[in-house]
């Protein structure tokens, strides 16, 4: 897939423009966290910037803070959901080989396994 910005065929680009009925747990101009909705882990979250940004393999210089927000997202959402002391995952997955299947920027937040 190669979408391009705002691309109907994109799905992240579907949630961020509000034509799906995701649950956000965070939104704000710049980013937006929502479920999984298969997810791999007692807790797994998406932190998803919502201008379309294909992979980590495009970000620029001017995108630093950007993704110092998505961390930091990421660690909110791991207050919330109780997971900050048990400890967690954030992965991202670049292009095919690094298992990425949706071309649209996502940190994946997993956590919360029993020991
Ligand atoms: P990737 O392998 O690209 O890093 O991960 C993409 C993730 O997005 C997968 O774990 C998949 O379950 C999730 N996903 C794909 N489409 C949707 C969707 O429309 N809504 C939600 N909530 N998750 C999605
Ligand atoms: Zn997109």
């Amino acid at each position: 897939m190669s979408a391009g910005p705002g691309n109907d065929e994109c799905p992240f680009c579907r949630i961020a423009g509000g034509g799906t009925d995701t649950k956000f747990l965070f939104s704000d101009a710049d980013v937006m966290a929502f479920r999984d909705r298969n997810p791999h882990a007692p807790v797994h979250i998406l932190i998803v910037p919502r201008r379309h940004i294909r992979s980590i393999n495009d970000i620029k210089e001017t995108d630093q803070a950007l993704l110092g927000k998505m961390i930091g997202v990421a660690k909110d959402m791991a207050v919330r959901e109780g997971i900050m002391t048990s400890g967690y995952k954030l992965l991202f997955n670049v292009e095919k080989g690094g298992g990425q299947v949706v071309f649209h920027l996502h940190l994946h937040l997993m956590g919360g396994w029993k020991k």
